[in-house]
């Protein structure tokens, strides 16, 4: 289905998935492939009238099984609204759902490395508007969380931990703090509203957290993308992508291995109006130029959560 190549120059794999280009993109909202199939409606990709969380494989995946997994996510079976708008016990059984597909996925062999990911609005790429996130299990471990766990090795013990406790002794750019969670805009962030949703306690995944952690998670998670409508009065795009440990037999399984467990937020909004663009130093060299400081950010998303309520 789809072909993986090394890319030598950049040390990394690339993924092929050509019959990507046929799938649906930004379908009218009568014929949404995430809305349940309703009686006498058009066949969805969800054959039940109604649901709270459907789970389901991705008809156009870049990884299918042996060689890894994609899964669709869908929140709600109500078409509108987002994230943000989820009744917060349905944001605490997403991550209880989360949780579950890490666990399920981790134990298969073919599978190194589990990445849940939301991409929100036209801007990052969404081609359904539909409430959803997406899973996808990775046959190897891809370059981000390598380089996170290289952070480990060069900090000699757990980088998100360190920097967590910088984060707090300084305190400039915290945002949201309840006994679990801290959420925070990373002291070196790359793109302007950066935003981290950490453990509190080192908690390699979503498998090691109790449910009052999981609770705080999904609780804090809202209040950030609340605050990022707020921020400008406007639907909010990110990429929301939360690291974990890998699943790799070599790495030890999901509850040895090393990682901890946190939530980057990556806005390409610069203003109202505005999108960051990666051009010729950060593709070219890899070297992300920001236009505003991570203190002034933060101050401006600290307003933004309070008014995001
Ligand atoms: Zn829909
Ligand atoms: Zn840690
Ligand atoms: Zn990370």
């Amino acid at each position: 289905m789809s072909e993986q190549r090394f890319n030598e120059l950049r040390g990394e794999q690339v993924i092929y998935a050509i019959h990507r280009q046929d799938r649906t993109f930004l379908p009218t909202r009568e014929h949404c492939p995430l809305d349940p199939t309703r009686p006498g409606g058009p066949e969805t990709e969800i054959p039940v009238p109604a649901f709270e969380i459907a789970v389901f494989e991705n008809r156009f995946p870049a990884f299918a099984s042996p060689h890894g997994a994609a899964e669709v996510v869908v929140y709600t079976d109500d078409h509108d609204g987002s994230f943000a708008t989820l009744a917060p016990a349905r944001a605490e059984a997403l991550m209880w759902v989360w949780r579950h597909r890490y666990i399920e996925l981790g134990a298969r062999a073919d599978i190194e490395y589990i990445f849940i990911f939301e991409n929100r609005g036209v801007e990052v790429g969404v081609t359904l508007h539909h409430p959803h996130g997406q899973i996808y299990g990775y046959p190897f471990l891809p370059p981000v969380p390598a380089l996170e766990l290289a952070a480990d090795a060069r900090l000699g013990g757990c980088a998100p931990c360190a920097l967590l406790a910088a984060e707090i002794a300084d305190a400039s750019r915290l945002l949201y703090e309840d006994e679990a969670v801290i959420a925070f805009v990373p002291y070196a962030a790359r793109w302007g509203y950066e935003v981290h949703v950490a453990m509190r306690e080192h908690r390699p995944s979503l498998a090691d957290c109790s449910a009052a952690e999981l609770r705080s998670l999904a609780t804090a998670l809202q209040s950030i993308v609340r605050g990022f409508d707020a921020l400008f009065e406007r639907p909010f795009p990110y990429v929301m992508a939360v690291h974990q440990a890998p699943t790799a037999a070599s790495a030890g399984g999901p509850a040895g291995s090393a990682g901890h467990l946190h939530v980057e937020f990556y806005p390409p909004l610069r203003t109202a109006e505005k999108l960051k663009y990666l051009a010729g130093s950060e593709q070219g060299a890899g070297t992300f130029i920001g236009d505003m400081i991570p203190e002034e950010s933060a101050a401006a998303l600290r307003e933004a959560i309070a008014r995001g309520g």
